[in-house]
């Protein structure tokens, strides 16, 4: 498993050709696609949990203390995180789903930048920083409309206090992207995991369920994660918006 005995260069050209001869193919992406665009991901070197607790994400500590739960995730991923842009891997994906080479994009992230790199069948597991939802009438916001000057932000319709329409810890995950990932293991030929340490329960078990369903598994990380040994077929060891370039021109530039 994880193919790491060849080359860079020759598991560049098999991936290709397991994604040429795929008839449907998902992509299926971690916080490390994003790390080429200025977001650090959660865990390992300079993850943003050496930093900050990662309670400050869990929903009773945002319901007990809505202001001071704020203060942070402003810091983190509206002050931080807003001005990243997509970087190559996103926009290889982009490229690939237009050119009919994936069919849908299951993401854990939250920031958006598939969607900014074009991809228009994505899925977000973990919801999306980009919006903010009120709870008590439910009515939503993007995230530009609303002022963080004073926090915690507030509905402008009701009053109700404004959470980021992204998962936190102890809440569940929304049920369309759950049915469309549990779906693509059945109906890909292909998955592409990209920049995840396969850690995070229930998204974490979605490739192990499409490997089950004889789905060929393509990985890109520089580091090996909970699938490279287990279920990977070729593994691409390297940082996703390099590898993606490489693969991109295997993908779509003429044969000599
Ligand atoms: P993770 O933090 O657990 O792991 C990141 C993975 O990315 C590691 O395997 C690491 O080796 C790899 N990586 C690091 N640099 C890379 C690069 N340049 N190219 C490719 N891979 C690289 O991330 P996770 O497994 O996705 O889980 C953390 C959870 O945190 C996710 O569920 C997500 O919701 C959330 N998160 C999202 C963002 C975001 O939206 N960008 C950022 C941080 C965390």
């Amino acid at each position: 498993m994880g193919d790491t005995k060849y080359s860079l260069r020759e598991n560049i050209r098999k991936a290709a050709i397991l994604l040429k001869e795929s008839k449907f193919t998902t992509a299926y992406t971690g916080a490390g696609i994003s790390v080429e665009s200025g977001i650090p991901p959660f865990r390992g070197e300079g993850g943003l949990w050496t930093k900050y607790d990662p309670a400050l994400l869990d929903i009773d500590h945002f319901l007990g203390d809505p202001a001071k739960a704020w203060e942070i995730i402003k810091e983190i991923f509206y002050d931080f995180f807003g001005q990243a842009k997509p970087n190559k891997a996103h926009l290889v994906l982009a490229e690939m789903e237009k050119k009919g080479m994936i069919g849908r994009t299951i993401t854990q992230n939250i920031d958006n930048l598939h969607q900014e790199a074009g991809s228009k069948h994505v899925f977000e597991f973990h919801g999306n920083s980009k919006t903010l939802v009120c709870l008590g009438c439910h009515r939503s916001y993007k995230a530009g409309e609303v002022s963080l000057d004073h926090l915690p932000p507030t509905c402008r319709q009701c009053g109700g206090l404004l959470k980021p329409d992204f998962v936190f810890f102890g809440e569940t995950i929304p049920e369309l992207p759950l049915i469309a990932a549990y779906e693509a293991t059945s109906i890909s030929d292909v998955f592409i995991i990209i920049g995840t340490t396969g850690e995070v329960m229930p998204a974490n078990q979605i490739p192990f369920l499409a490997k089950n369903n004889g789905v060929k598994i393509i990985e890109v990380n520089p580091q090996e994660s909970n699938y490279t040994q287990r279920i990977t077929d070729i593994f691409l060891k390297g940082k996703a918006g390099e590898v993606m370039e490489k693969l991109s021109k295997e993908l779509f530039s003429p044969a000599l």
